[in-house]
């Protein structure tokens, strides 16, 4: 098979939950023979087991955080046909989830979480292969660190493209004639060798890079819901599938909260312009959404994404009247403290910003430690907000469009508008709201704008 025959099929959470799951999943990959490729999230609720374990739990509350890991794939085991070697190969995998953790209850460390929190993908892999093989294909198993290089930003690492692509030709390459090449989503691994993760949902992205290094023809997307909606449909029900959609949308939607993809998915597939397919693994006959280079007829309104649990920082210093120089003194202190800002807004005497807290292993109110605010404190006063959401309009032109305010701010008369930025982008308007607002909100405006 030639590589641009390839396609990269990546399934998340739900399509490897269990027994069933997996099988439909199974079924999805052998209706197409150019998928020769998969790549895995951990089964649904794994994840989030393994990053509470890292968090350092006590005795009796590790027991049960590691029985629930038991009990979701023992589940997967006990409906095989021949489950003595894999239940084997899970139990060792459970006893270092066991280690890790008791070491993490003494002292936690971001590698130590990476090291702890890649079972799953390793563990939903090794099963994946098992349900192959008794349904009499040729699969392998593939550990994806062995060509996912990355740096030791744990966590929320990097990936070394050109590496990738070397040893995703010497390593992968030769073996996608012979079977099918099951491999894990999520991790990769630094210079030293140890286990790094590429942040929260970062599956999507192993599978785009992956594609990108093999120069596949598309990219696949498998999730529970039949592709990318004009909001989370489970926030609003009467949210319309897209059936075509740009990359520089569907590059925005994800960057602000869409968490159908991972926000860095698209990067790779607008570099080698591969195409990306997202459908549901459930229900693959009801088709999905193709995004690519260029659509017909882009809308001026695309669709709406929502990012929780965002920090408002407001910085207000009488200095910065008339003086030059203040925002980069802000500026690079969040950088020393390894934050990126999100959005900005200012004004004479202050300055408002958000940080972004997308896709990291740590939670977003962790980023604004102590030492941040006291550096900054010191350079003028702070103002902290937490529990704000932040809501974007995605859509094309809408800078240069008139009447989007009318349109937008027309319907939101009962809600607080706490920040709002426009201008910068195109494809994108966006605001703050009060978190517990944030549903409604969505729902009011996409009532307007898309019903
Ligand atoms: P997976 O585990 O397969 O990666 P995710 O839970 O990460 O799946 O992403 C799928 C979910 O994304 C859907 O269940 C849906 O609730 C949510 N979602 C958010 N915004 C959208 C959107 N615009 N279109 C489709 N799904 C969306
Ligand atoms: N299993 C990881 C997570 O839950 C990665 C992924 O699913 O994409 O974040
Ligand atoms: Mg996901």
């Amino acid at each position: 098979m030639s590589q641009s025959d390839l396609i990269v099929a990546k399934f998340g959470g739900t399509s490897v939950a269990d027994f069933d799951a997996m099988n439909r999943s199974a079924d999805v990959v052998l209706a197409d023979a150019s998928v020769r490729l998969v790549v895995l999230s951990a089964s649904a609720g794994i994840t989030n087991l393994l990053v509470a374990l890292a968090e350092g739990k006590q005795l009796e509350e590790r027991a049960y955080h590691l029985d629930e890991i038991r009990r979701i794939q023992y589940a997967i085991i006990d409906r095989l046909q021949q489950p003595d070697v894999i239940r084997e190969e899970i139990d060792r995998m459970i006893e270092n989830i066991a280690t890790l953790s008791e070491t993490s209850a003494l002292a936690t460390s971001t590698a130590l979480t990476d090291e702890l929190v890649s079972h799953g993908e390793l563990m939903s892999t090794l099963l994946f292969v098992e349900i192959l093989r008794e349904r009499k294909q040729a699969a392998e198993w593939f550990d994806v660190r062995k060509v996912m290089r990355t740096n030791d930003r744990f966590g929320r690492a990097e990936p070394d493209v050109a590496q990738l692509k070397e040893l995703a030709a010497s390593q992968l390459q030769p073996r996608l004639g012979e079977a099918l090449i099951i491999t894990q989503g999520f991790i990769g691994s630094e210079s030293k060798g140890r286990t790094t993760t590429l942040g929260r949902g970062g599956s999507d992205y192993t599978a785009a890079l992956l594609g990108e290094a093999l120069n596949a023809k598309r990219i696949d997307i498998w999730t529970d819901v039949p592709g990318i909606y004009t909001t989370d449909p489970r926030i609003v029900p009467a949210a319309k599938r897209i059936d075509e959609i740009t990359f520089e949308e569907a590059a925005e939607m994800a960057t602000f909260g869409a968490k159908v993809l991972h926000p860095a998915t698209i990067l790779p597939a607008v570099r080698s312009d591969i195409p990306v397919f997202v459908g549901s693994s459930k229900d693959p006959a009801a088709g999905g959404t193709m995004v690519r280079e260029n659509t017909a007829n882009p809308p001026l309104f695309r669709a709406l994404a929502l990012r929780r649990r965002q920090t408002l920082l407001t910085l207000h210093s009488l200095n910065m009247l008339h003086a030059r120089g203040f925002l980069a003194e802000v500026f690079n202190i969040l950088a020393r403290h390894n934050i990126s800002v999100d959005l900005i807004t200012t004004s004479e005497v202050s300055v408002a910003l958000t940080l972004d807290t997308t896709g990291s292993t740590s939670t977003g109110d962790s980023l604004l430690t102590q030492a941040l605010l006291t550096e900054l404190s010191s350079l003028c006063r702070v103002e902290v907000e937490e529990n704000l959401a932040l809501v974007a309009l995605i859509g094309n032109e809408l800078s240069t469009a008139c009447g989007v305010g009318k349109k937008v701010f027309g319907v939101m008369e009962q809600f607080n508008l706490r920040l709002i930025c426009y201008g910068a982008s195109i494809h994108n308007l966006c605001f703050l709201v009060p978190g517990d607002d944030a549903e409604q909100v969505i729902r009011t405006l996409h009532n307007s704008l898309f019903e």
